[in-house]
């Protein structure tokens, strides 16, 4: 926390955090594999670019930033890990300015990390689309990975009544855009589809990973808006995150995917996903 370690019972933020009270903060969710920060670069980019948007003044550069990541992780022996990096507007008073804020608090958490079960990703997901839209248009869009994310909670109550774990969401248009907290892609004829994010989707991650090296692997990847119709008859869906890493979808609101099970392609880019993270990644 700020430049100090802290144990985990004793890591506390104040009740006057402008975080807490309004949500007025950033954050980066980010993988460590063997020791690898995975694309830790790209990740520290966006915060600074969120931290542009919402005009919070983080206190280190972007290199000293992901020293103090790495470092985390070095300090909690930490292989495989889930990196939380969360950049608060600070303490103020209980009024809205963020100016009455002095001092941002930078909190890096670094976790053993949690798998999702095994039997996602062989079995696959079912997912639904929900009634909760992504807004595309003001600055509060979906590329801002803000710590104001009742949105996408929205998204997972409406999952969880459904019976599933994760939701699509379209924007206002009617277009697909993504979901709680994963990008879409769909396969059709062997070729990828992805919502272009100016939809109303964060620029994930793993999801520039997943059309970097489909691109190598001789994929052909259109970033084009898509709508549910599309899902629905699409020969493979699956989601893509920094936690799920690449999760088959095998039904969407009722209808099968493909056979109903992880297709051929889907299970391809897994397996390369598992070797390219091992290899691309700031030690
Ligand atoms: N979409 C949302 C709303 C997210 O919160 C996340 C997770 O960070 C993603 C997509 C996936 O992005 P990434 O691959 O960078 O984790």
């Amino acid at each position: 926390m700020n430049g100090e370690y802290v144990g985990k019972e004793d890591a506390k933020v104040s009740v006057y955090d402008h975080g807490f009270l309004y949500g007025d903060g950033i954050f980066e969710g980010i993988r460590a594999y063997g020791g690898n920060l995975f694309r830790l670069h790209e990740h520290i980019r966006r915060l600074y670019d969120s931290a542009k948007a919402i005009m919070l003044q983080i206190p280190y550069t972007p290199e000293e930033m992901e020293n103090i990541v790495a470092d985390a992780v070095r300090k909690n022996a930490l292989e495989d890990a889930y990196v939380r990096l969360v950049v608060s507007r600070g303490r103020g008073n209980l009024g809205l300015d963020p100016f009455t804020c002095k001092t941002p608090q930078v909190i890096v958490i670094a976790e053993q990390l949690s798998l999702f079960p095994k039997e996602l990703y062989e079995r696959g997901m079912e997912i639904v689309t929900v009634a909760t839209r992504r807004n595309r248009s003001d600055i509060l869009n979906p590329k801002l990975k803000s710590l104001n994310y009742l949105n996408n909670i929205l998204i997972k109550i409406e999952a969880s009544l459904a019976g599933v774990s994760e939701a699509l969401t379209l924007n206002t248009e009617g277009y697909v855009a993504e979901g709680s907290g994963d990008n879409v892609f769909i396969v059709r004829d062997g070729e990828l589809w992805t919502p272009p994010c100016y939809l109303g989707a964060l620029e994930g991650i793993t999801r520039h990973a997943v059309m970097d090296f489909a691109v190598d692997m001789g994929y052909v990847v259109h970033e084009q808006p898509f709508t549910r119709h599309d899902v629905y008859v699409a020969d493979e869906v699956f989601l893509t995150g920094t936690a799920a890493e690449l999760i088959p979808v095998v039904k969407v609101d009722g209808r099968t995917i493909g056979t109903g099970s992880p297709g051929f392609h889907t299970l391809r880019l897994l397996e390369a996903f598992s070797h390219h993270v091992r290899t691309d990644g700031v030690k």
